[in-house]
């Protein structure tokens, strides 16, 4: 294709980023599906305007989700591109594949579909891009029969994900791909069909470097942490310290909560552990001296998402420390899940995440509702309201003696 007949996406091959243009333009001449959808892109930068609906009611027998229905409303001359359904594919934890894996996927897909992939989407699932109404229940009977399974879309939970963790990373916590592949299974009905108000994502990371973004784009962020103290290998802060590297600048004075002291002139390194919040600032800046703690478990954070009916939200603490056990299954965590999904599945309306039901109804009422205390974790910046509203069973119990007294003691009326 020359370069004059696609000005607009030609724009999109400048710079020193890959380009899906430059790789597509790559397809063109052998899938005529790869022509016509770079086409159809120029056609709709050309209208200002997009030449897709988006959504509908394709899928395959027993899912309500996994397949997402795309038309254009240009099939008459991108013919090519009428029908051009994306199927989500569930990725293995933490995105490890062998090679054998990668062409069984391609091949089924070239069987079934135009070729084109994008690995991962942003919710990181494989995205098999581009099939007719014919091909979906074909193609997934293959993917099934070679043992890969569809993830989620619409209001359900979407596929879970995590970062490579215990397998790649000297950070991590937890095992993120075990939990990730349990959870996974564990909740089936929910990731295939559609039941919810609206989406649920869970995102799983090993420790605060967060590398799946889980607080910025999920709605149940599981975040690896410690509560004893970082271990310090003071024989390796000293070789740092003679290097020449400048740990009092580079990591002490960056430290969000000054709690390292240290000696320039011994190098002495001390962490006040009690108020270290594990940012992993000082471990990521010198790995050799400095570890995570041994006693290892997960913050739970709610309500990430990306902007959409409310503007976009971080996560906020709903628990600041809980232990996992493989052994019985992760039930604390997935019994708690469960409340907070029958809570939002009671009260959310149609397209409000968790995050802005939370919002709307407030974070005093998610706790009491789904039987969590309140911890000053939880606190997202300093209160601005002096007043406090006692619950109703709160003024109750306070009519019985000992209340009585506690309350005489403090001045509540
Ligand atoms: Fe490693 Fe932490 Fe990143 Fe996971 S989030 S890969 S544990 S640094
Ligand atoms: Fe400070 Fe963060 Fe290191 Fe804790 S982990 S000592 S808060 S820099």
């Amino acid at each position: 294709m020359s370069e004059n007949k696609r000005p607009m996406l030609d724009e999109l091959k400048k710079g020193k980023w890959p380009s899906f243009v430059t790789e597509m333009e790559k397809e063109e001449e052998k899938n005529p599906a790869a022509k016509d959808l770079l086409g159809l892109l120029e056609t709709s930068f050309e209208d200002n305007t997009v030449h897709w609906k988006h959504g509908g009611i394709v899928g395959v027998t027993g899912y309500g989700g996994g397949v997402i229905g795309r038309y254009s409303d240009l099939g008459h001359k991108y013919p090519n591109v009428a029908e051009f359904h994306t199927m989500r594919v569930n990725q293995p934890s933490g995105w490890f594949y062998s090679s054998e894996t990668l062409r069984k996927l391609c091949d089924i897909w070239e069987r079934h579909g135009s070729g084109l992939t994008n690995f991962h989407g942003a919710t990181g699932d494989v995205i098999l891009l581009g099939t007719t109404t014919p091909h979906l229940q074909p193609c997934f009977n293959d993917l099934s029969n070679n043992g890969f399974d569809l993830g989620g879309s619409g209001s359900n939970l979407r596929t879970p994900s995590a970062c490579a963790g215990m397998a790649r990373c000297q950070n991590a916590c937890i095992d993120t791909l075990h939990l990730c592949h349990d959870i996974t299974n564990e909740f089936q009905n929910y990731l295939h069909r559609p039941m919810w108000p609206y989406k649920m994502k869970i995102k799983i990371s090993g420790c605060a470097n967060d590398c799946v973004a889980a607080v910025a784009r999920a709605d149940l962020s599981i975040v690896g942490t410690w509560r004893d103290a970082i271990r310090i290998d003071q024989e390796q802060v000293n070789e740092y310290g003679k290097s020449g590297y400048d740990i009092l600048n580079l990591v002490v004075k960056k430290c969000p909560s000054h709690c390292i002291s240290f000696n320039q002139e011994t190098f002495e390194f001390k962490v006040d552990d009690e108020n270290c919040v594990r940012c992993m600032h000082c471990i990521n800046k010198m790995p050799k001296a400095l570890r995570i703690g041994k006693d290892t478990g997960i913050t739970l954070l709610i309500g990430g998402k990306a902007t959409i009916v409310q503007s976009a939200f971080l996560s906020w603490v709903i628990v600041p420390f809980m232990k996992l056990n493989k052994e019985d299954g992760y039930a604390e965590l997935k019994d708690l899940f469960e409340r907070i999904w029958d809570w939002w599945d009671e009260n959310a309306k149609v397209r409000e995440r968790v995050g802005e039901l939370i919002y709307r109804k407030g974070m005093r009422t998610f706790l009491k509702e789904v039987g969590l205390e309140a911890k000053p974790q939880m606190v997202k910046h300093p209160r601005a309201n002096p007043y406090f509203f006692w619950w109703p069973e709160e003024i109750a119990e306070m009519n019985n003696d000992t209340f009585k007294e506690a309350a005489t003691d403090k001045e509540v009326k």
